[in-house]
């Protein structure tokens, strides 16, 4: 194939399922447990491992995750939760689960994740009103870490529980420690789903240092139930007796995910590597192209480059966002947009969100374009879309 060859279709993103995976989910199935088996623990394991984190818990999503992360850091009616509005509306959702209301601290232009000054500008002015976040979610958009020893060193002042949104960032590093070691958080979300990093199927994890954490969340993720003596408010009455302590859910992953997921973190290193040649050879060859910014590297660390997302100036290039899409489809080239700012979304207006509140997050959305990106696009592959980008885009 060459650049001119039209290749089959090219998605934006999709998981990359070798044999040893097959192998994994097969016997399993043919094993006895087909949730709650061996397979879970050895998930946890591997991550927590892999992060240095001492605890790792797994559940049915991130999303799920998110949730009971956000319940066992004791948020509630009356409590407030603060993201990034660059991100999927689960780091949102999570604590308006919980009752609590929601607002967020505007993108840095530079790195599309939350803005360090404007975190700390905001909690200022919030301390003299007196109503203080007890939660901050930030997210490591696209893959690389957020600094969060600022954001630590920010926040610690005011008592704030920090959950990382790393649905974006397994792999990834920052100062020399994977992200989801939580150094600098109370716990930290990863996402399975198949766009991502590694894949379950569906699937997420927690991982945290602090062993009343971990605790609370295996008993949300299991209907708040427990057989732990420990933890037994009466004695057992027999091998039968459990005890409901939490109002916990159904957020179990099963041994098949568990699987999945255990096979493919043998080769995350692998796929980050694979991801940061493809990001490398982006840069490289779409660094003339006018009109078009490329993405802003934090640094200090390895990001996992989720998504690769180029701002384009739409205005200035004469074309709609639209027509590029329809052109590179045509193409065989699929293209996304991460993210459309969570508080314009309808839900989140008539929670009384306005477009303009968070002006560098719109401004980001108004110009992103993710291209394709993981681990099995091929050199050859990539040298196709970046030509059909150049010349798309006029070049
Ligand atoms: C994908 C994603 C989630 C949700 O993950 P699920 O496993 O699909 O529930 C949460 N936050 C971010 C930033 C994501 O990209």
């Amino acid at each position: 194939m060459n650049e001119y060859e039209r290749p089959s279709w090219i998605p934006y993103a999709r998981q990359s399922i070798d044999p040893a995976d097959i192998e994994a989910v097969v016997e399993t199935l043919r094993s006895s447990n087909l949730t709650q088996g061996p397979k879970i623990e050895e998930f946890e394991e591997a991550v927590a491992h892999y992060c240095g984190a001492k605890y790792a818990i797994a559940t049915n999503s991130a999303t799920s995750a998110l949730h009971i992360a956000a319940l066992a850091a004791g948020l509630g009616p009356g409590d407030e939760h603060w993201t990034s509005p660059n991100t999927f509306v689960a780091s949102a959702n999570c604590g308006l689960y919980c009752g609590s209301r929601i607002d967020f601290v505007d993108i840095d232009p530079l790195n599309f994740c939350m803005s360090i000054d404007a975190l700390e500008e905001k909690l200022r002015a919030r301390q003299k009103k007196g109503n203080l976040p007890k939660v901050i979610i930030p997210v490591h958009f696209a893959g690389q870490s957020v600094a969060m020893d600022r954001v630590r060193s920010i926040t610690s002042q005011y008592g704030v529980c920090l959950i990382e949104d790393a649905a974006h960032a397994i792999g990834a590093t920052y100062k020399g420690k994977p992200v989801g070691s939580c150094q600098f958080s109370e716990m930290t979300v990863f996402s399975f789903h198949p766009v991502k990093i590694i894949t379950s199927g569906e699937g997420g994890m927690i991982t945290t240092n602090d062993r009343n954490l971990y605790e609370k969340l295996k008993r949300l993720r299991s209907h708040g139930i427990t057989r732990d003596e420990a933890y037994l408010e009466k004695a057992p009455e027999g091998p039968w007796s459990y005890e409901q302590l939490d109002l916990g859910y159904n957020y179990r992953m099963t041994d098949i995910q568990a699987a999945l997921g255990s096979s493919q973190i043998k080769r995350i290193n692998t796929f980050v590597a694979r991801r940061n040649e493809i990001a490398k050879r982006y840069f490289d060859g779409l660094r003339d192209v006018p009109y078009v910014k490329l993405p802003g590297v934090i640094g200090n660390g390895l990001s996992a480059w989720h998504l690769y997302v180029l701002q384009i100036s739409f205005d200035e290039l004469g074309k709609t966002r639209k027509a590029v899409f329809e052109e590179l489809k045509k193409q065989n080239v699929g293209l996304n947009v991460h993210y459309i700012p969570v508080h314009l979304q309808p839900y989140y207006r008539k929670l009384g969100f306005t477009a303009g509140q968070f002006p560098n997050a719109e401004k980001f959305y108004s110009q992103a374009v993710s291209i394709p990106m993981f681990y099995e696009l091929s050199a050859t592959k990539q040298q196709y879309v970046i030509a059909r980008l150049r010349s798309t885009l006029g070049v």
